[in-house]
């Protein structure tokens, strides 16, 4: 069993109340069955606060938002349950985020959440640097091997491409989303080809053609929103400049996306959600960081948002090949 984790993984340390956002703000929080029995035996105000919090829905139990914040949540910034009763009788949710882990079986990849404001800050700001590879005994490869080795491969491959400093940040998405495109014949059977970057951008720039004004705020305003700010944000884009903060952003998207087309064989629409997430960040413009963490909370942690985008990826005007290639390499 490996375990892999970005190189700043364990830098990340919640700020509590200095954070600018709260993960205790807006979202229902999921808690595990095991914590929630322990909730719901508590004496005390402590205990009749969480059982009256406490609801059981569609087979999960989650913890209700009150005036759009956790109950627990305290003015100070601080965490009710962790401060009367210590870290470990968080839920698990609450004790792992931001933290991610997808669990392959023989390997698991370890990651941090866009959505959380100091994640975000060291997500974007990072340097390239090896990712940290820990062997333990055990496990089991639980996915199609020969479909994960190309998307290993591949991976590999769209990550040199973003991490190519002697292109434009918006030519080397744009050589991420047309590697795409190639990566997805690779996992369909074809042979493993070069990849000619120079060649791929000159026969783009002959065929694409820049919309006059991007479609994607209009179709991200159709999913399903969490704050009045964002409908704000995505009515009055103000795009700013591509600054080399995307290559970060990209690279966070790619590491945690990519290999999850082991699951349904579907690479390309996740390069095009990848490349259109960015350039929605960008068309919103605004303060890279924060616009960028509110992307994340408002679709990343929704599903129904993400599968929604897969889907408009392929079917969606406003995902077509052409246009996403205009809007990355339009002045
Ligand atoms: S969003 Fe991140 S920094 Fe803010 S309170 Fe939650 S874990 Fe801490």
């Amino acid at each position: 069993m490996k375990i892999t984790k970005p190189s700043y993984f364990d830098t990340f340390s919640c700020i509590a109340s200095a954070c600018p956002d709260s993960c205790c703000k807006e979202w229902d929080v999921q808690v595990d069955e095991k914590s929630a029995e322990f909730y719901r035996s508590l004496p005390g105000s402590l205990g009749d606060d969480l059982r009256r919090h406490l609801k059981h829905e569609d087979g999960e139990t989650v913890m209700t938002i009150v005036d759009r914040r956790c109950p627990m949540w305290r003015t100070d910034g601080l965490c009710r349950i962790q401060a009367e009763l210590g870290e470990e009788a968080l839920c698990k949710t609450c004790r792992e985020f931001p933290r991610l882990t997808h669990d392959y079986g023989d390997f698991i990849e370890r990651g941090l959440e866009l959505s959380c404001p100091e994640a975000a800050r060291i997500i974007l700001s990072a340097p390239t640097a090896p990712a940290i590879t820990e062997e333990y005994p055990g496990g089991e490869a639980e996915y199609d091997t020969d479909a994960m080795d190309v998307l290993l491969r591949t991976r590999e491959k769209a990550l040199a491409i973003l991490a190519d400093t002697s292109r434009p940040v918006n030519e080397s998405l744009t050589l991420a989303l047309l590697y795409g495109y190639q990566a997805q014949g690779e996992l369909d059977g074809d042979e493993e080809q070069p990849f000619d970057a120079d060649c791929a951008l000159d026969s783009v720039r002959e065929f694409v053609k820049v919309p006059e004004i991007s479609e994607l705020p209009d179709f991200f305003a159709d999913l399903e929103i969490l704050t009045e700010d964002w409908v704000q944000r995505l009515k009055n884009p103000a795009p700013m400049d591509w600054d080399d903060r995307f290559r970060n952003l990209a690279r966070y998207f790619t590491e945690r996306y990519w290999l999850q087309a082991v699951s349904d064989y579907d690479l390309y629409c996740r390069v095009k959600y990848m490349v259109a997430s960015c350039i929605l960040i960008r068309t919103l413009g605004g303060d890279l960081l924060t616009t960028a963490q509110t992307y994340s909370k408002e679709i990343e942690n929704n599903i129904a948002n993400v599968e929604a985008i897969l889907d408009g990826a392929y079917s969606h005007p406003a995902f077509t090949d052409d246009k996403l290639l205009g809007l990355l390499l339009q002045n």
